[in-house]
C-alpha cells in the first residue's frame, strides 16, 4: 500500500463500524451509498477548522478531532437533526503517526457517542486544515430553522455563554487567571458538547433555533434577520460561569458573554403556548444527560432591534458583529 492509503486504512477505516440503518456501501469505495429513509429529510452541514485560525498549531490533536466533528454536530443540533454520517477532508503537512492516532481517537470517540458513521473523506498534503461534513435526519417538515420566531416568544440558551471565550482570552494572554481557573474553562473551548438531544427534543417546541458559534449577539442577530423580529435580552438572566461573571463585574463590559464565539450552545425561541411542553421536554432527554437551559429574554416586533436591558430597564449599546474572517 502507498503511504497515503495505509494512512487512511490505519486511522480512518474501521472493521467494526457503527451499524447504521440504510448504509448500503460504507467507507472504502469511490463513494458511500445511503438509502433514503421514508418520511424523513436529510440535513447536511459542513465546517472547516484551519490551524492558526481556529486552533493553535500545537493544539492537542485529540481535541482537534473532537472539535472538528463537534462544531458540525452542533449545526445538526440547531436544525433538530439526528446525526447519522460524517465525511472528513484532512489536509496534513506530514504523516505524523502520533498526531494521526490522537486525532482519530478524538474524532471517533465523539462519533461513537452519537452513533455517527464516518463514510468517506479525502486526505491531502498541505497546511493543516480539517473539514468535516455531517448528515443527519429529521422527520419531513420537522427541521428547526432561524426563521420562525414571533413577537412574544421567549428566548432561551442552553448551558453557559462566554466560557470558551474567556478561556481563549487567557490563552492569548489578554486576561490573567490561574492555571486552576483556566482548567475550569478550557473544556468548553477545546471539547464543546454538541446539544443533540436538546435539538431533537425541541423539534415540536421551538419556533426558531441557532447554535452559538460566533457569539450570542451575532447569532441571535441571524434569528432577528431571518424571522423579521427584534429581541430584548435581560442581561441579569444570562447564564454565566462565575469567572465570566467576575470579568463582567471587574471590567463593566458585557462583550465577553455577548460577543465571544465558540460556545456551541443552542439559542432558541419558544411560543408562550409551548412553555409547559418545554419544561416537560427535559424529562424526555436521555437519562443522565439533562441539558440546562435558561430564559434570557423576549422576541419583540421591533424588526432588527436587539436590545440588551440592565436591571433598571436601561439598555447598553451592543455591537452584534461576531467573528468575521474577512473583516
Ligand atoms: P478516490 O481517489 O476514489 O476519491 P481516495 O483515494 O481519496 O478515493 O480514498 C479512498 C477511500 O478512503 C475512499 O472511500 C474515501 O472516502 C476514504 N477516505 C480517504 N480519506 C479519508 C479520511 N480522511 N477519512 C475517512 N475516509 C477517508
Ligand atoms: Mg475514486
Amino acid at each position: 500500500m502507498t503511504p497515503e492509503f495505509s494512512l487512511i486504512a490505519q486511522y480512518f477505516h474501521r472493521d467494526k463500524d457503527v451499524k447504521t440503518k440504510g448504509l448500503i456501501v460504507p467507507n472504502g469505495d469511490d463513494g458511500a451509498v445511503i438509502e433514503s429513509l421514508p418520511d424523513s429529510s436529510t440535513v447536511v452541514a459542513i465546517d472547516t477548522l484551519v490551524a492558526g485560525r481556529h486552533f493553535f498549531h500545537d493544539a492537542n490533536p485529540s481535541d482537534i478531532g473532537h472539535k472538528a466533528l463537534a462544531v458540525n454536530l452542533s449545526d445538526l443540533a440547531a436544525m433538530g437533526a439526528t446525526p447519522r454520517y460524517a465525511l472528513l477532508a484532512l489536509t496534513l503537512p506530514n504523516a505524523d503517526s502520533f498526531w494521526l492516532s490522537e486525532f482519530s481517537a478524538g474524532f471517533y470517540a465523539l462519533a461513537d457517542k452519537f452513533a455517527v458513521n464516518l463514510i468517506g473523506g479525502d486526505t491531502t498534503q498541505g497546511p493543516l486544515t480539517v473539514t468535516v461534513t455531517v448528515l443527519g435526519d429529521v422527520p419531513n417538515g420537522g427541521a428547526l430553522t432561524r426563521s420562525g420566531a414571533m413577537p412574544g416568544d421567549s428566548i432561551y440558551v442552553t448551558g453557559e455563554i462566554g466560557t470558551a471565550g474567556l478561556a481563549l482570552q487567557v490563552l492569548q494572554g489578554n486576561v490573567n487567571l490561574s492555571d486552576d481557573e483556566l482548567a475550569l474553562l478550557s473544556p468548553n473551548l477545546h471539547r464543546p458538547e454538541p446539544r443533540i438531544s436538546m435539538g431533537v427534543a425541541l423539534r415540536d417546541i421551538a419556533s426558531s433555533c441557532i447554535d452559538i458559534s460566533d457569539g450570542l449577539a451575532a447569532d441571535l442577530g441571524h434569528i432577528l434577520e431571518r424571522s423579521e423580529v427584534g429581541t430584548d435580552i435581560e442581561l441579569d438572566c444570562l447564564p454565566l460561569h462565575k469567572l465570566v461573571r467576575q470579568q463582567v463585574v471587574e471590567t463593566g463590559r458585557w462583550h465577553l458573554p455577548l460577543s465571544s464565539g465558540d460556545d456551541y450552545e443552542l439559542c432558541f425561541t419558544v411560543p408562550t403556548a409551548k412553555a409547559s411542553a418545554l419544561a416537560d421536554c427535559l424529562s424526555g432527554l436521555r437519562p443522565g444527560s439533562p441539558v440546562p437551559f435558561t430564559r434570557i429574554g423576549t422576541v419583540t416586533d421591533k424588526v432588527g432591534v436587539l436590545r440588551c436591558l440592565q436591571a433598571d430597564g436601561s439598555s447598553i449599546p451592543i455591537i452584534a458583529n461576531g467573528y468575521d474572517h474577512f473583516e
